[in-house]
C-alpha cells in the first residue's frame, strides 16, 4: 500500500512496485539505485531512503560499482498475486529506464503487466529516449523487443505463475492487446528546460495515456504547445511521420492526456510560487486535460494580510519569492517585504527590464500542514479510461 496521492484512484488500491533492485557490495543490504539527471532529482526522496536498506549510497554514477543492480524475481511477481485491481506506481524508488537495467530485465517487467489487465501501471520516467528506443521497438518494423518480450511470458516465472493461477496461455491475447492499455507512461517535467526535451519525446513513444508528473515544480513550465486536441496530428505532421501510427496506442489525439503538478518536500526542499502551479492548472482546464494538484510540498504560499499572525518580526522559515525564481527575503522587515518592486534579482533583462513577474509570500510549515489545496480546491481529476 502507498499513500501517494495519484495512486488513490476509485475502485482500486495504490500500491508501488519495485522489481528493479540494488544489492550493496559491502553491507549485503538490498536497496535501489538510480543516478540524478536533472535539477528535479536534487533532493530525491528514494536516495533518502537507502540507509534504511543498508545500500548508503549516493544516486550518483559514482557509487554506481558499489551496488549489483538485478531484477528481482520475487518482487517481480507481486502484482499476480494481488486480486484486486490496483493502480501501480512501478520502480518509484528507482527509474525502470535507467541505463543500467537490460532490456531483457524490462521485458519480464512488461510481461507482468501485460498479465494484469486488473491493474493499472504508472510508468514514470526522466529517460523518455531509452524508453522511447524500448517502446518503439516492441511491434516495430524488427520485431526484436517483440520477441523478447514473448520469451519473457512464455519462459520467465511469470508466465508459470499466471498459468498455474488461471490455466490461460498468456500469448494468446498478448498480440491483441499491444501496446499494453494498462500502462500509462509518463515523464518528470521540473522546468521549462525539462518540458522541451522530454515531452516531444513521449509523444512520440507508444503508450496507452501519456501523462505529465510536474514535481517537484521549479520554475514557470508552459505545455500549451503539447496539450489539447490538435496536438498529436500536429506534432506527427509536422515531423512527417505516418499519423496512422497513432493508432498503435489505441488513443491517437489525445496528446498529454494527465498532469500532475506538485511541490517539493523534505527538509531541504525549494518553494513552489503558487502562480506557477495556478499557470498549470488554468493551462489543462483551458485544454480539457484533467489536472491532479498532488501537494504544495514543504512550503506553503501565505497572504501578505496573514504574515503579522502567522510569524514574529523574525522569522526564518519565511520566504519571499517571484515568479521568474528568485527567493529572498528572511524576516519581515526586509526591503523586499515593503518595497518588492525594488528587488533587483527579479528583473532579467536589467534594471529596465521585465516587470512582469508577480511576488508571494511563502513559508516552510511541512508537507502535511501545507496541503494540497489550490486557491481552495482540491483537484483530483485522473484520465478516462477507454475501454
Ligand atoms: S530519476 Fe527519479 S529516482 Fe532517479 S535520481 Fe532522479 S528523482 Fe531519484
Amino acid at each position: 500500500m502507498t499513500k501517494i496521492e495519484w495512486t488513490q484512484r476509485e475502485g482500486t488500491k495504490g500500491k508501488t512496485w519495485n522489481p528493479m533492485r540494488a544489492r550493496n557490495k559491502k553491507t549485503g543490504g538490498v536497496g535501489h539505485f538510480c543516478e540524478k539527471v536533472s535539477p528535479g532529482c536534487k533532493n530525491c526522496y528514494a536516495e533518502t531512503f537507502q540507509k534504511r536498506f543498508k545500500n548508503p549510497v549516493r544516486y550518483a554514477a559514482q557509487d554506481a560499482d558499489q551496488v549489483e543492480v538485478f531484477l528481482d524475481q520475487k518482487k517481480l511477481v507481486q502484482p499476480i498475486g494481488w486480486k484486486k485491481p490496483a493502480t501501480i506506481f512501478v520502480c518509484s524508488q528507482t527509474d525502470l529506464f535507467l541505463h543500467h537495467y537490460k532490456n531483457e530485465w524490462i521485458d519480464q517487467v512488461f510481461a507482468v503487466m501485460a498479465l494484469c489487465p486488473q491493474h493499472t501501471f504508472i510508468v514514470l520516467t526522466k529517460r523518455i529516449k531509452t524508453a522511447h528506443q524500448y517502446m518503439t521497438s516492441i511491434g516495430g518494423v524488427d520485431d526484436v523487443r517483440l520477441d523478447g518480450f514473448r520469451d519473457a511470458m512464455v519462459e520467465g516465472m511469470a508466465q508459470k505463475i499466471y498459468h498455474d493461477r488461471t490455466g490461460e496461455d498468456p500469448s494468446m491475447w498478448l498480440a491483441v492487446h499491444f501496446p499494453l492499455p494498462n500502462v500509462w507512461l509518463g515523464v518528470s517535467v521540473e522546468d521549462q528546460a525539462a518540458a522541451d526535451q522530454r515531452i516531444p519525446v513521449l509523444l512520440d513513444t507508444p503508450a496507452a495515456v501519456r501523462f505529465l508528473s510536474v514535481e517537484p515544480l521549479l520554475g514557470p513550465v508552459n505545455i500549451e504547445p503539447w496539450i489539447g486536441e490538435a496536438i498529436c496530428a500536429s506534432t506527427y505532421q509536422a515531423a512527417g511521420e505516418n499519423f496512422d501510427r497513432c493508432d498503435m496506442t489505441g488513443n491517437p489525439c489525445d496528446g498529454i492526456s494527465w498532469c500532475i503538478v506538485g511541490g517539493e518536500s523534505g527538509h531541504n526542499a525549494r518553494p513552489m510560487h503558487p502562480d506557477w502551479a495556478r499557470s498549470l492548472r488554468d493551462q489543462c482546464k483551458a485544454a480539457g486535460v484533467p489536472f491532479f494538484f498532488k501537494q504544495w510540498g514543504a512550503w506553503a504560499p501565505v497572504t501578505e494580510e496573514e504574515i503579522p499572525d502567522k510569524f514574529g518580526p523574525v522569522c526564518d522559515p519565511f520566504r519571499t519569492m517571484c515568479s521568474n525564481g528568485f527567493i529572498g527575503g528572511l524576516s519581515l522587515d526586509s526591503a523586499f517585504l515593503h518595497a518588492p518592486h525594488r528587488w533587483p534579482q527579479c528583473f532579467p533583462q536589467g534594471a529596465d527590464g521585465d516587470a512582469s513577474c508577480t511576488h508571494a509570500y511563502v513559508h516552510h510549515i511541512g508537507k502535511k500542514a501545507a496541503g494540497r489545496l489550490l486557491d481552495g480546491v482540491e483537484h483530483n481529476e485522473w484520465p478516462e479510461v477507454k475501454s
